[in-house]
């Protein structure tokens, strides 16, 4: 099944409809990069308002086809991936984005839970890094050191 149908099958499981507009945010998130903004998709959506494409990106979030990326200087990018709960590993240097689904953090929001009371309903985990090609084609001046931060 391609994304398309996938993501469309999903939308009609929960009873949306794919209207004209919805139609247009889909096929401009098709054809965006790996990874992109909602001005990418509002630039290859042609007629669709902002507040349309914000409304369609937030109901695909919800239904599990399009995840969140928080990229190193904090610009939100979004990506089609149709995996449940997950997070992203990212290269710092070519901006390449991946999924990965090991989340071994369940013990730390056990202990958090019951160290604060709070009813922990989520939480964000992104890792930023350089890839293994980044590190072949370019390595650091500083080989070896851990990166400092900036
Ligand atoms: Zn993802
Ligand atoms: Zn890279
Ligand atoms: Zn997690």
């Amino acid at each position: 099944m391609s994304d398309l149908e996938l993501i469309i099958q999903r939308l009609g499981l929960r009873g949306h409809r794919v209207t004209g507009s919805r139609r247009r945010v889909l096929d401009a998130l098709l054809a965006a990069p790996a990874h992109f903004t909602v001005d990418d998709v509002l630039q290859r959506a042609d007629g669709v308002g902002r507040a349309t494409v914000f409304r369609t990106m937030k109901l695909l979030q919800d239904l599990n086809v399009v995840c969140r990326v928080m990229m190193e200087d904090g610009s939100r990018h979004y990506r089609i991936s149709a995996r449940g709960h997950h997070h992203h590993l990212v290269c710092r240097s070519c901006g390449r984005v991946e999924d990965f689904a090991i989340c071994d953090v369940s013990a730390l929001v056990q202990e958090l839970s019951s160290s604060t009371e709070y009813e922990i309903e989520g939480h964000w985990l992104e890792v930023y890094g350089r890839c293994q090609s980044c590190r072949t084609t370019q390595p650091l001046a500083t080989a070896g050191s851990e990166s400092n931060g900036s």
